[in-house]
Parts: C-alpha cells; structure tokens; sequence
C-alpha cells in the first residue's frame, strides 16, 4: 500500500506543471495555480500554473514566431519527430497510465489501452506527414496549366476536453505536426497532467522550440477569447461541449479562421429483433462502459424491438450488476469514479428525472455513498420519450432502454435529436443493415460493434454535434491550405 502510494506521488512529481512556451517551463507571471484533483477520494494531487490571457498571447506569439521556419522543416523531419514520441509514449505508457488514472479516473486497463490509441495517432500522422501532395491539370480549354498545392494553415489553437486527456491531445497535436503548423494548446483544468507529460515526450522526440506551447488556467474564457479573436491563429481545432463550441464558432467568426468543433452527442443504440443478442449486449457493454460511459460516442438511449428488449435488459442488467467499481488504481477495477462532484448530480438528477416519469430500474439507480464521486453502472427500463435524458448526453454508466416494434419507428427515433456522432446497429441482416444505416443522420455508425473510434478512419459527427473530422485520410486536411497556381503556357 505505501509503495503504490509512493509510486503515484512519484509518477505526479515528475511531470512539470508549468506552463510551456517557446520551448521553457515556467510559471504564470501572476505566480497564481491551481489545484488537480484525483476524483476518486477528491485529494489534491498538484498545483498547476493557472495562465493569464497575457501568458496566452505569449504562447500565441511563440507560436506565431515559430510559424515559418518550421513550415520548411523536411515533411520526413517532421515525421520523423512523431515516430519518435510515439515510441516514446509506448515506452512510458505504465506511467502515464497511472497519470491518467489518478486525475480522470478511468481504470488502469482503460488507461493504458488510451495511451496506445493515443499514440497510434502520432504513428498514423507521422505516416500521413509524407504523404502530403497536391494536384497537376492541363486547363480544359488547354489554355495553361493548373498546379495545386497544399500548406500548412497557420499556427492554431487546440481546446481538448477531460475524457481522454491524453488521445484528444495526440488527435490533434499529430496532424498539425505532420501538416508542418505551430499550435497553442490548452487542456481541460480537470486532467492537465497527462498533456503537461505529453509536452516533456514531444520535446524529448525532438520538436523545435514553439512549434507546441502548452497554456494551463482554470479560467478558460478570459484567456481564450483575446487569443482567439487575435487573428495570428488561423485554426481553431476544439472537443468539448456544444455550449461552448457554439461559442466559440462566434468568436471565430470575427477572423474567419478554420475550425474543427468535436461536440456532444447522443447515441442511438438499435436492437433488431434477428441480432444475436450475445453480440448485441457485449456492443453495449462496450458502447456504455468505456470511459465509465464518460464519452460523447456512448450509447446514450437504447432503442430495442419489443420482441427481445425484456431479455437484452436482463442480460444487461447482469452484466453491468457484475462489474468492480472503486479506484482506477485498484487490481480488476471496472468502473472508476466520474470526474467531478457536478457530473455525479448531474447523472443521479437525470435518473431521478426518468424514475418520477415512469421508468423502471433493474440495477443501480442511486449514487453510491463515501469518499470519491461514485456513481453505480444503472440499467433502466421503459424509460419515456419526455425523460430529460433521452434528450441530453447523461455522460454516465446509465442505460436507458425503451421499445420499437418497426424498423421505420427505429429509425426515427434514433434521429429524433439535434445531435449525430455515433449511432450503434444490431442486426443479421445484411439488406437491413444498409437501408438503416443510410438512413441515419450520424457521423459514425459501429454496424454489430460497440466501438468507433479508430485512427485510421474519419471520427466527427453532423448536426449539432460538430464540424469536420480527425484521424484517417481527412485528418491532416484540416490543417492543410489549398493554393493554386495559374500557369501560362505559350
Ligand atoms: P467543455 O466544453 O466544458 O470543455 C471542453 C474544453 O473547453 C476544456 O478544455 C475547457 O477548459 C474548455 N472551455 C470551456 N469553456 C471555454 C471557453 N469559454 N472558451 C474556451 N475554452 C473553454 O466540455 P466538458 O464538459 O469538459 O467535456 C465534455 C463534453 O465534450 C461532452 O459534451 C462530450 O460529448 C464532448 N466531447 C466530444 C468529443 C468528440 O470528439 N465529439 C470527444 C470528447 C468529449
């Protein structure tokens, strides 16, 4: 017990906690910080410098500075740079496990299966950073020639959320790295260690002094707004919340910069009556227990034909009922805390809500007593259209379950919502598999599988939940410009 317990204190003291600019640790100018909190016994783990918008504007100008020397830098260097932090990441990832665990709360298998995924994007983007290339036409009238040409888009400015501090980093930093752009990041003020760790291993693999500047603060808004409507950065590039990327698509709009807005979701999970039902429960395991259902793809509403939603709700139930919950750190640990006392109200408020309309439970229902900000992995039944959470992300281990007798009633239900990211289909049937599935408005749909995200493919979604994508082939063009070049012939 005291081993561990020096081991995490070992794990937290070594990464740095001020803020990164132009290469150097330093504190805030005011010398203020604030404190990080490990949500499953609510003990500070440590102080960060709370950056003020004169601290921003600096990293803003360390960023701007660095913009065109490192533009030229050779695309191989530039991959080179990520190849190297991606080994790097490997290499600690039972340390920056640990790292994530004690300041989100996820469980160390949940963590440390973060820290490959996060470093596969840097080995994706560093793949993708040689791969940059434009286009050659002769004009169709064959007076001249038409030469296109991609750059980087200028310094931009990456928001990342608490959910997956460190992934939503890399997801982001890998392709404006690869796409030879400067950057100003600033994560969520729950979970800055993970990215402060992240910034030591990307200088360590080699990156130029103010390509990455890492600005920490508990007070977003006041800092970001005068970065953002400064107009040296040419690309907003945020995950969050629809509120704020409402926001901030506003405050963008002063410069007309670019933006990719990763926001909320509200996800279908469909259960047709020829799925195999094994299948169907362990897609749901997965679509509401990852991340302790703290993830804009979870499934957030289940819609399951009437003929088998009794059975998938017990079998759920069970599932669910079965899984460990106490700190992430714990051996076997399944379900860790959520990350903030206002998350937990927020989840046992939207139960509560569903129980007063009507809607049975068959595990969990309550917050769980003790130090930590515990919430029990909940299934409930017959849950009404008019709950506020068929409407809203719960952000929590819930899962509503509800009825459909026809595909077409399926269907506009998973679509009745302001939000599309991720939608979840069960079904045998290969015809019905592809009607539904070109029906729905969403940006990404697991066909018979609980699970999305993939470096490899394009991750956003349509509606209110955002604009563009990360990862895959499309990755890197939201860091890119497009330049053509007229060319006389004789
Ligand atoms: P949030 O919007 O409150 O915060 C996200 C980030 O924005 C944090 O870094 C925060 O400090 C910053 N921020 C907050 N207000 C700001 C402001 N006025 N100006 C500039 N920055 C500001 O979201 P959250 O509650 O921390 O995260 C959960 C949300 O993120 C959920 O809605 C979830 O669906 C969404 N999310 C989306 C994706 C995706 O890829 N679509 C991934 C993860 C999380």
């Amino acid at each position: 017990m005291l081993e561990e317990l020096a081991r995490e204190e070992k794990v937290v003291s070594s990464v740095p906690t001020g803020l990164f600019i132009d290469g150097a640790w330093r504190p805030a100018e005011t010398g203020a910080t604030f404190a990080v909190e490990d949500p499953s016994t609510g003990r500070v783990l440590a102080h960060v410098a709370d950056a003020s918008p004169a601290d921003g504007m600096q990293a803003l100008e360390a960023a701007a500075k660095a913009q065109t020397s490192w533009a030229a830098v050779p695309p191989r260097e530039r991959s080179d740079i990520l190849r190297r932090a991606y080994d790097l990441l490997l290499e600690r990832q039972e340390d920056l496990a640990l790292l994530m665990t004690l300041e989100m709360g996820k469980p160390l298998s949940e963590a440390r299966g973060e820290v490959v995924y996060a470093a596969e994007f840097f080995r994706w983007f560093s793949e993708e950073a040689v791969r940059i290339d434009g286009g050659f036409a002769t004009a169709p009238n064959g007076q001249g020639r038409l030469l296109v040409m991609k750059e980087p888009v200028g310094p931009c400015i990456l928001i990342t959320p608490w959910n997956f501090p460190l992934a939503m980093g890399t997801r982001k930093i890998g392709p404006a790295v690869a796409a030879g752009c400067t950057m100003v990041v600033k994560p969520a003020e729950q979970t800055p260690l993970s990215l402060l760790a992240l910034a030591g291993i990307l200088q360590e693999a080699g990156l130029p002094d103010g390509v990455l500047n890492v600005v920490t603060t508990a007070d977003p808004a006041p800092m970001m707004e005068p970065m953002i409507r400064d107009g040296r950065a040419r690309k907003l590039s945020f995950t969050g919340s629809t509120a704020v990327g409402r926001k901030l698509l506003e405050q963008c709009a002063d410069q007309v910069m670019r933006t990719s807005m990763e926001l909320g979701g509200n996800a279908p999970f469909l259960v047709f009556e020829d799925a195999d039902l094994d299948v169907a429960v362990e897609g749901a395991m997965q679509a509401k227990m990852r991340n302790i259902g703290e993830a804009c793809t979870a499934a957030n509403r289940f819609y399951v034909h009437s003929s088998v939603a009794d059975e998938f709700a017990r079998r759920l139930g069970e599932r669910m009922a079965a899984l460990p919950i106490g700190r992430g750190v714990e051996d076997g640990v399944v379900v860790g805390p959520l990350i903030d006392g206002d998350a937990r109200a927020k989840v046992a408020s939207l139960v509560d809500d569903a129980v007063r309309r009507g809607a049975g439970v068959v595990v969990g229902g309550a917050p769980l007593d003790g130090e930590g900000y515990f919430y029990p992995p909940t299934v409930l039944t017959n849950v009404p259209e008019d709950a506020v959470m068929r409407h809203e992300e719960i952000f929590g281990p819930v899962a509503p379950v509800a009825t459909f007798e026809t595909e077409e009633e399926a269907i506009a239900a998973a679509n009745d919502t302001e939000f599309g990211l991720a939608t979840y289909v069960f079904t045998r049937d290969l015809d019905r598999a592809f009607r539904v599935c070109e029906r729905l408005e969403t940006g990404m749909i697991g066909l018979n599988q609980g699970i999305v995200s993939n470096p490899a493919a394009p991750f956003g979604g349509v509606k209110h939940s955002g604009l563009g994508r990360e990862g895959g082939r499309v990755g890197i063009e939201e860091f890119l410009e497009t330049k053509y070049i007229a060319i006389a012939t004789p």
